[in-house]
């Protein structure tokens, strides 16, 4: 079905915040196009020179600016579940925590989540959103098929069984392919999870019992202000079908187990934590730190985070652990999380087993953006990779020598995109797509 431009300009949405999620990053274009149907996207592709796909905004850097125009995807949320194969193909805008819902009233479940379940599926495949787990692929690993509108309005679709290597080069897409209108991902028979929370985790432990503590769970996150040589809090989430409802233990690796909910950060009000105390609940109430009808806070932070090898974890830490000081003065608080290696060319555990070493800062951008070139200079003998939609300085030769497929990519890119319509200033800076 052909769509002519006058229906393109009621597309238009000025509805749409000219900000990302956090308020730090104010986009550069007013112009929104929301379809509403891969017909209407096709056309929206087709009406502009430049465009970015725009999901839930939760994204820290420029990765979804344009000067020109971006198309929001929160329409396109339409689900179908294929018991038979164990997928559900999705609008590339639904909301994760939207999603999770549907799927577990129909008895499945996905994998895994990340901190929060308010980020769109799209967005978080294609920056290779990760939650955490020695045995967990980031999110994006769920993908089995993606279909994408190209720089010329034609629509693509590439599947793990069809497409093999350029699958995986497409999955982690960073929008320098298309916008991806639906995802068809991996389910599995829905299961009940519990939480626990143990205080004070002494750092020397992680010396020799690293993959075992961040293995104690199916999802395990470590949280420290990095003073005192202390993990301050342990959250390990567990699932039943695993032998999870089990009482905890009083003590781990001489940590306490917490007998009230709490906050990552000790002092913050626990409210909007999804629950702890060993209850036992659904996957998608345990797996993202907080719940859905709650905002997790007012948005006034920045996050970093950094990957690095798993077998070196340890020393990387011990490494960040040198900058203290300087760090934690402007830190709300930083999380340690284990993702599994997978084999999508432009992930953050591309190939490598990965410990993410992750900044939640305080709205501080100044001081933030003098600390982190530290922390990236400390951890480059790690080989460490930035998140996509996260605050980093590192420009595009120091990405490239940690992505080995990053020519590949390019090259992949270019294929949908001879004219570059999809690039924009940080996919220049950071990947040289120009
Ligand atoms: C409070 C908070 C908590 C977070 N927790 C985690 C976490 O636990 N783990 C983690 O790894 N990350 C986390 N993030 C980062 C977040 O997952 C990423 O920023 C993710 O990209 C957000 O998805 P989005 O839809 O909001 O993306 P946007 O900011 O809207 O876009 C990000 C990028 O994705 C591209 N994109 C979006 N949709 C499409 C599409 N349909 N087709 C093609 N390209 C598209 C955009 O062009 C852009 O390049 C968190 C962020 C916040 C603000």
């Amino acid at each position: 079905m052909m769509i002519n431009l006058g229906e393109v300009s009621a597309l238009a949405d000025d509805s749409v915040p000219r900000t990302n999620w956090s308020g730090n990053f104010h986009y550069s274009t007013n112009k929104v196009l929301q379809p509403t149907t891969v017909a209407e996207t096709q056309a929206a592709v087709r009406s502009v020179a430049k465009v970015r796909a725009l999901g839930t905004r939760h994204a820290f850097n420029g990765i979804a600016d344009s000067q020109t125009a971006q198309i929001s995807t929160l329409k396109l949320n339409d689900v179908s579940i294929d018991a038979k194969a164990s997928t559900v193909t999705v609008g590339a805008g639904i909301r994760y925590g939207d999603l999770a819902t549907l799927l577990d009233a129909k008895g499945f479940a996905l994998h895994n989540m990340a901190s929060l379940p308010h980020i769109s599926v799209g967005g978080a495949c294609a920056t290779a959103t990760h939650g955490s787990g020695m045995g967990n692929g980031n999110l994006a690993t769920a993908v089995r098929a993606v279909d994408f509108v190209a720089a010329d309005g034609s629509v693509h679709t590439l599947s793990r069984d069809k497409d093999g290597d350029r699958f995986a080069g497409a999955v982690v897409g960073l929008g320098a392919l298309g916008v991806v209108t639906h995802l068809t991902l991996q389910i599995q028979p829905r299961y009940d999870m519990t939480q626990v929370v143990y205080q004070n985790l002494p750092f020397s432990e992680l010396e020799h019992n690293f993959a075992a503590i961040m293995g104690a769970g199916y999802s395990v996150s470590l949280f420290t202000d990095w003073q005192n040589g202390v993990a301050s809090e342990l959250w390990i989430k567990r699932r039943v079908d695993q032998g999870g409802a089990a009482a905890p233990p009083a003590h781990f690796y001489n940590a306490k187990v917490a007998i009230k909910k709490l906050h990552p950060i000790v002092d913050h009000p626990a409210e909007a934590c999804t629950d702890q105390l060993n209850i036992v609940g659904p996957w998608y109430e345990r797996l993202p730190h907080f719940e859905l009808k709650f905002t997790p806070s007012s948005g006034q932070e920045l996050q970093t985070e950094f990957f690095v090898p798993f077998d070196r974890a340890y020393e990387a830490v011990r490494a960040v652990e040198t900058l203290r000081d300087k760090i934690t003065p402007h830190l709300y608080i930083t999380e340690l999380r284990a993702i599994a290696a997978d084999d999508l060319w432009m992930s953050m555990a591309y190939q490598r087993p990965s410990l993410a070493i992750h900044f939640t800062w305080k709205l501080e951008t100044d001081a933030v953006m003098k600390i982190v070139p530290q922390i990236e200079a400390i951890l480059a003998p790690f080989q460490a990779r930035p998140h996509w939609a996260k605050v980093f300085t590192l420009g595009s030769a120091q990405i490239a020598k940690v992505y080995p497929r990053i020519e590949d990519f390019r090259a992949l890119a270019k294929e949908f995109d001879p004219k570059g319509k999809f690039r924009n200033a940080f996919l220049h800076d950071h990947a040289d797509l120009g």
